[in-house]
């Protein structure tokens, strides 16, 4: 996995990219630009990127979880997370591209990835999103919403692989960032991904899983529901990437 080396173009830009209102500025101006790309080539792409390249960047795979007849969790007042993670990737892959970062989305519409043999549409599915990752040299970050039987649980929750040693680094600064950024009541503490959760025990690349909220919680509902606060949440995720790839630079240089 290369880092930013401290010689790259995009470290010292780092910095202007650590205020969230820059960077919220820079998704209003890409959200809406066709940058925004998912094509059936995308595996193969990954496995033809240039990983050999002194200069090449990690690729960056954001995973809008569930799609198509998998909703996902569904809120009181029919809302499915399938569609607000789906939102909330398109934001954060947004920002990212316009930093000159690669970067995937393991779906741009409302859809499963179902094609494949064996096994039911839901395993194939989530075999499908890992299989983003089989190049290597690649940080995957899946987007999902929380749901539990009591309201008053709120907040966003990351979990980490444990299958590199990067992922659970990404966890903190995300977690961090959306305390930092959005919460700052938010108390949670990243945890570590057992076989429940299937990309995490499958990927072998950095990787995470992001709740982003509860749409068990009226008030925290209302605003996953917003464009605003989606916006926010994809560029809290794209700011963690950024200082993910911009740690350890010495740990792991270009
Ligand atoms: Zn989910």
């Amino acid at each position: 996995m290369k880092k930013i080396s401290e010689n790259s173009i995009f470290f010292g830009s780092y910095s202007f990219f650590l205020s969230l209102a820059a960077i919220i500025a820079a998704a209003a101006v890409v959200v809406s630009s066709p940058v925004l790309r998912m094509s059936k080539e995308d595996a193969a792409r990954l496995a033809d990127s240039e990983k050999g390249e002194s200069n090449a960047y990690p690729l960056i795979v954001l995973d809008a979880g569930h799609g198509g007849e998998d909703g996902g969790a569904v809120a009181p007042d029919g809302t499915c997370e399938k569609d607000i993670n789906l939102n909330i990737a398109k934001y954060a892959c947004a920002v990212l591209l316009s930093l000159g970062f690669d970067c995937r989305m393991t779906r741009d519409g409302d859809f499963m990835l179902s094609d494949g043999e064996g096994g039911g549409k839901k395993m194939r599915d989530l075999k499908n999103r890992v299989a983003f990752t089989d190049g290597g040299d690649c940080i995957f970050v899946s987007v999902h919403q929380n749901k539990f039987p009591q309201q008053s649980c709120s907040g966003t929750q990351v979990y980490y692989s444990k299958n590199d040693e990067g992922s659970k680094d990404l966890a903190s600064i995300l977690q961090n960032n959306a305390r930092e950024y959005l919460q700052k009541n938010n108390t949670r503490q990243i945890k570590r991904a057992g076989s429940e959760i299937f990309v995490l025990d499958r990927c072998t690349v950095p990787a995470v899983l992001v709740e982003c909220g509860f749409l068990s919680n009226p008030a925290e509902l209302k605003l996953l529901e917003t464009d605003e606060y989606q916006k926010k949440l994809g560029c809290v995720i794209a700011l963690s990437v950024v200082s993910f790839l911009s740690s350890g630079a010495d740990a792991h240089p270009s």
